[in-house]
């Protein structure tokens, strides 16, 4: 059902990680994962991720594979999952049960960025657990699809990667919702984007407008300039190959 209706999920699902991994991980664990910074793992090093106000040595250090997007002077990580782009994409909802009971948060509102505190990664309060992600129906003729750039073909996490959703009716785009991984502390829902897409003819330059829209807001650091180029064409080519297919 998954492979059929929502199927930027399903890729974006069998692009992480290995077959062995894949197959134990969970979702709520994958929505939970940290950061693959260095200086965060190497507990060596200071981090203000793992113990905050001792400073953030990847602004200045190895960050070529971190943020160019909502990062702050105290962090530039990236979240690192696969799936929770997609989920971003699809407007997702994460269920939480805790001592006070139940709620739901868009799963693009599940991840935080950085700020002044990016030891917390998510919105989750102490005691809650993921019980449930529920995805909306999607309306008659949408298409989805998910795209990640990364270093070898398997065991790689994203350098950039971009989950798409795309209906296109005479012509136009009826629906767009456009997210992109690896590059933020959470997944970046690319709301200027989508702004500039809706209603718009579906041709590559709209397309190329849009991802600009939202890129404009990168800050690159010293060494990754380059996610912000791969993004652009990830985006372009996603929707475009979307439309070919509408
Ligand atoms: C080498 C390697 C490469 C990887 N590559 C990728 C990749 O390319 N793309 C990708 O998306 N992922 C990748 N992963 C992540 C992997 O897919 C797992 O999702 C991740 O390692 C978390 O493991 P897990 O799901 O078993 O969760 P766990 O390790 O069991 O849990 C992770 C955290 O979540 C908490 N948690 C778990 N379930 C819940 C819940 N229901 N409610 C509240 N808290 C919960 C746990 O307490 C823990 O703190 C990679 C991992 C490794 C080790
Ligand atoms: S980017 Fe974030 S996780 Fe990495 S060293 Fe800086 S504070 Fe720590």
């Amino acid at each position: 059902a998954v492979r059929t209706r929502y199927p930027a999920l399903s890729q974006a699902l069998l692009a992480g990680a290995s077959g062995q991994l894949r197959n134990i991980a969970t979702t709520g664990g994958n929505l939970l994962q940290r950061t693959r910074c260095l200086y965060f793992q190497d507990t060596s090093k200071p981090c203000n991720k793992r113990e905050p106000g001792t400073g953030c040595p990847a602004r200045e250090g190895a960050h070529r594979d971190l943020a160019v997007l909502g990062h702050s002077e105290e962090c530039v990580a990236t979240h690192p999952s696969d799936m929770a782009v997609a989920l971003a994409a699809l407007d997702a909802d994460v269920v939480l049960h805790g001592p006070e009971g139940e709620r739901t948060v868009p799963v693009t509102d599940f991840h935080r960025l950085p700020g002044d505190n990016p030891d917390a990664d998510t919105v989750v309060r102490p005691g809650e657990l993921v019980t449930d992600v529920t995805l909306p129906p999607l309306a008659h003729g949408t298409v989805s699809l998910y795209r990640k750039a990364r270093d070898r073909a398997s065991y790689a996490f994203a350098l950039a990667s971009v989950a798409a959703v795309l209906r296109v009716r005479d012509g136009r785009v009826e629906h767009a919702a456009l997210a992109f991984g690896g590059l933020a502390h959470r997944p970046w829902r690319a709301r200027a984007a989508e702004e500039i897409l809706r209603g718009a003819p579906a041709t590559d330059a709209t397309f190329l407008r849009a991802a600009d829209a939202e890129l404009a807001q990168a800050r690159p650091l010293r060494d990754n300039a380059f996610k912000v180029r791969l993004a652009r064409h990830l985006a372009v080519d996603a929707l475009a190959a979307l439309t070919a297919r509408t």
